[in-house]
C-alpha cells in the first residue's frame, strides 16, 4: 500500500510490541478498554489480576466481586456479566480451562471467525487479541485514528464505519504479510492520525502523504473536501 512506507518511515517502524500478555488476557484487556482510557483501563486489569490470579476465578467469581475490580473502567455494571459470559462460553467450548493458545495452530481467518462468534467481540478485538498477544499472529486492528486516516486517504469510502473497514482495509495489505508488517502498518497509521491528521483541523501543510491524499489536496487548495471524516 503506498502510504505504508512513508508513514512507517516517519514514524519510525519498526514499532516494538506494547504487550507480551497471552491471547486471553489480551481478549480481556480489550474488552476492558472499551471506550476507557488506557490509564485507566490498565488500573482495572492490573485490580483484576490482583484480585483474581486465575481467569476461572474470574468466571466464577459472584458478578458484584468482578464489577468492584474493574470499578476505574468505564461502565463496570455493564463489563463484569459481559467477560464472566465470555469466559464462560470460551470454557464450555473448550471443553475445560479458559485458554485461547490454540488459535495459533488456526488460519488467521478461522481464527477471527472463532473470536467474532463469541458475543460481544467485534473485528476490532478479535484482531487485537490475535496481533497484540504473544501469539502475534497477522490480524489488523482498525482504530478510531486508522480509520479516520484511511477515509481521507481515500482508501475506504467516506461512509464506510470502523466494524465494516477492517476487512476492506486487511485485503489492500500484501498476503504475506508477517505480524510486524500489520503491527507497523496499524501503528504508523494510528499514529498519524494520533500526531497530524487530527479529527478537527488536520495538518495537512506537514503530512508526508498530501501529495497523494484526496481529501488534504481538496482541503488546501480550496476545492469542496471529500465526505470524509472533517
Ligand atoms: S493530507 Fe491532511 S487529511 Fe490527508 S492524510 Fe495528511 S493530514 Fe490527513
Amino acid at each position: 500500500m503506498w502510504a505504508h512506507a512513508q508513514l512507517c518511515a516517519e514514524y519510525g517502524a519498526p514499532f516494538r510490541f506494547f504487550s507480551t500478555k497471552d491471547a486471553l488476557s489480551e481478549l480481556i484487556s480489550a474488552l476492558l478498554s472499551h471506550r476507557t482510557r488506557n490509564q485507566e483501563s490498565h488500573k482495572a486489569y492490573q485490580q483484576l489480576r490482583a484480585r483474581f490470579p486465575t481467569w476461572e476465578e474470574v468466571r466464577d467469581a459472584p458478578t458484584a466481586d468482578v464489577q468492584a475490580a474493574i470499578s476505574p473502567c468505564t461502565w463496570p455494571e455493564q463489563k463484569a456479566p459481559r467477560i464472566q459470559a465470555v469466559l464462560r462460553e470460551i470454557s464450555a467450548r473448550c471443553g475445560g480451562p479458559c485458554d485461547l493458545t490454540f488459535l495459533a495452530d488456526m488460519p488467521v481467518a478461522e481464527a477471527r471467525t472463532w473470536l467474532e462468534s463469541i458475543s460481544g467481540v467485534g473485528p476490532k478485538t478479535s484482531a487485537a487479541t490475535l496481533l497484540f498477544s504473544s501469539l502475534r499472529i497477522p490480524a489488523m486492528p482498525v482504530d478510531s485514528h486508522h480509520h479516520r486516516v484511511a477515509q481521507r486517504l481515500g482508501l475506504i469510502g467516506p461512509k464506510v464505519g470502523e466494524g465494516p473497514a477492517h476487512k476492506l482495509l486487511e485485503a489492500l495489505l500484501p498476503p504475506d504479510w508477517d505480524a510486524q508488517q500489520v503491527y507497523d502498518h496499524h501503528e504508523a497509521f494510528m499514529f498519524h492520525g494520533q500526531k497530524c491528521c487530527y479529527f478537527h483541523s488536520p495538518a495537512c501543510g506537514r503530512c508526508v502523504v498530501l501529495s497523494q491524499c484526496p481529501y488534504g489536496q481538496a482541503r488546501l487548495h480550496g476545492a469542496a473536501t471529500p465526505g470524509a471524516a472533517k
